[in-house]
């Protein structure tokens, strides 16, 4: 069963080995214990729905609840005190274009606003209803999670929007295909939204990015359907499917997709190295990459990040020998570690061994030290997993969030050293709150996730105490945003590479688009959604 306030599935538990707990008080303090509401109070709080039945809705209150709120920390927030403002009047369950036809214009009768649902894993506030006097559908796409055709000649699948990572790899692998799109919420997320927010998979260097793998599909609007021909490549004007891509839901609902797909690996390696400090493993990444060299994933945690990860595993016995044996070759406290991914469809060992070596040399003059495949082992086992240990350090009295941009290779350094300074400062200071923060630490720490030959996508993590108010844990959660975007723009980087915009990102995106930029997007929304029906509020400030 999934968690309704967390991530994942309720049975699976990420333990805290108590010397990971020691680290976090070490670093940032005890984390407090508190309460959080049950599900039973949550589900009491549900009001009525002000919507009139219909066959495809339920008005269930659990079923509302369920569905309020994405992954985003407000969210957490929310749901884990209760205080939810806004839940959707109704949930309805398509599984067909008709039926997603058939409740456009049931919502536009009754004046109710739509919200396209996809896995609910939105961290940035996507599927949030907005309070307001009409009432809200929310359409859950889940059902509509079928292959509907498979060309295996031009290596095209044609799959329901609904559905999820592991469904599409099942129906994929089965014909010795993959998408390879492997966001690290892959156990839930679904095609349709991984299109709508131009998703990144964890390999997009090797497999690319969603706007690569989508190929074409169809969407329903408030105005009618629209089908998105799947052709190799055209000159035929402005490309529609860059209109959807990142549409959030507010240009259409996305009922099925073609993408394009490649043959399952018949090796693949994630190797583990560790250099003397983040700067030259991430000249080393980047000579990689403008070398054309064909990993499939080049993965650069900071020194702090290559520290925490560790102390997170417990494992405290292997870490001190470990750590002994790394300071004897001096790769001492600014050591940073390297997962760099290698993916062969074709069985051709003079490429497979190539790519190895040619990488391998320039890890090597960039001080890099090899460890072989243990590391990288380790990573890919928990790559799925990571994000369950959000739900153990909640409970342990810690607040945890990503945040992530790309600039170019020239900004990489400073943007990401002046985003964390401001982060890990955020707190610090009284006079920049209502003085409750006073003093607290925050730890924060980064990785390159995402490399390009012209710049890299940074991630952030961050992680501070809760407070005993709710209210308080979400405005130290707005003073570390808004300092780390500002910072951000400063760069020129973009306010999102992989997560999108929705509510949380929606007032910085004007300073990226500029004006007119603004005013081309509002137009495209009003051509689609006349009404505004769609998703208010996200993306567009409206
Ligand atoms: C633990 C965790 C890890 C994550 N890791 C990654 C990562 O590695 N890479 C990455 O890119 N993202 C990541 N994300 C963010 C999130 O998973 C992505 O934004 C994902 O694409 C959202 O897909 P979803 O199906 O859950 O969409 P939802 O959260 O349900 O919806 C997101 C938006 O898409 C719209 N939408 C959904 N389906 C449709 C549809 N069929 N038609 C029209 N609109 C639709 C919704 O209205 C909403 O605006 C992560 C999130 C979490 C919680």
């Amino acid at each position: 069963m999934r968690r309704w306030n967390g991530w994942g599935d309720e049975a699976t538990i990420y333990p805290l080995p108590d010397s990971a707990a020691r680290y976090l008080a070490d670093l940032v303090g005890d984390g407090p214990r508190l309460e959080d509401v049950s599900l039973a109070q949550a589900v009491a709080a549900v009001g009525t729905s002000r919507l009139s039945a219909h066959p495809l809705l339920s008005s269930d209150p659990e079923d509302r609840l369920r569905h309020a709120r994405g992954q985003s920390l407000p969210d957490w927030v929310a749901l884990r005190s209760g205080r939810i403002e806004t839940f959707p009047d109704g949930v309805a369950y398509p599984t067909s274009d008709e039926d997603v036809r058939a409740l456009l214009d049931y919502a536009r009768k009754v004046g109710a606003k739509v919200i396209p649902y996809g896995g609910g894993t939105s961290v940035v506030g996507h599927v949030n209803p907005v309070p307001g006097e009409a009432p809200i559908l929310t359409m859950d796409l889940s059902r509509m999670n079928r292959l509907l055709e498979f060309d295996e000649t031009s290596r095209l699948a044609i799959f329901e929007a609904g559905v999820a990572g592991p469904e599409i790899e099942k129906q994929l692998n089965a014909r010795g295909y993959t998408l390879g799109h492997f966001p690290q919420s892959f156990e839930l997320s679904t095609l349709g939204g991984w299109i709508v927010t131009r998703s990144s998979g964890q390999q997009s260097y090797h497999y690319g990015r969603i706007e690569n793998l989508f190929a074409g599909g169809h969407i329903e609007t408030p105005i009618g359907g629209m089908d998105l021909p799947a052709h190799p490549a055209s000159a035929a004007g402005p490309d529609l499917k860059q209109i959807l891509l990142g549409s959030e839901g507010r240009m259409g609902v996305v009922t099925r997709a073609v993408v394009r797909v490649r043959r399952v690996p018949v090796r693949e390696k994630f190797l583990g190295y560790f250099f003397h400090d983040w700067e030259s493993g991430t000249a080393a990444v980047r000579a990689i990459v403008q070398a054309g060299l064909k990993v499939s994933m080049l993965r650069m945690s900071n020194a702090m990040e290559t520290a925490t990860t560790l102390a997170l595993a417990g494992k405290e016995n292997l870490i001190r020998t470990a750590d002994r044996g790394l300071r004897l070759l001096r790769y001492g406290d600014g050591r940073s570690l390297l997962v760099m991914g290698i993916t062969d469809e074709t069985g051709n060992d003079n490429i497979w061994q190539g790519t190895k070596g040619e990488a391998g040399h320039i890890i090597r003059t960039h001080g890099g030290l090899p460890t072989g495949t243990t590391i990288g082992r380790m990573w890919k086992k928990s790559r799925f997993y990571a994000p369950y240990l959000r739900n153990t350090l909640w409970e342990a009295g810690y607040s945890l969030d990503t945040l992530e941009t790309a600039v170019p290779w020239s900004q990489v350094a400073a943007t990401a050293g002046e985003a964390q300074k401001a982060i890990r400062a955020g707190l610090a200071d009284p006079s920049t709150g209502s003085g409750q923060a006073s003093g607290e630490r925050v730890l924060v720490f980064a990785h390159l996730s995402h490399v390009y030959n012209d710049g890299a996508s940074i991630y952030i993590t961050y992680l501070y105490r809760r407070a005993n108010d709710p209210d308080e844990t979400l405005r130290r959660w707005h003073v570390l945003k808004d300092a780390a975007s500002r910072v951000i723009l400063a760069h020129g980087g973009t306010i999102s590479h992989q997560h999108g915009v929705g509510a949380d990102h929606a007032p910085y995106l004007a300073a990226e688009k500029g004006p007119l930029g603004m005013r081309a997007l509002e137009a495209l929304r009003g051509t689609f959604d006349p009404d505004c029906m769609l998703n208010p509020g996200k993306l567009l400030e409206k």
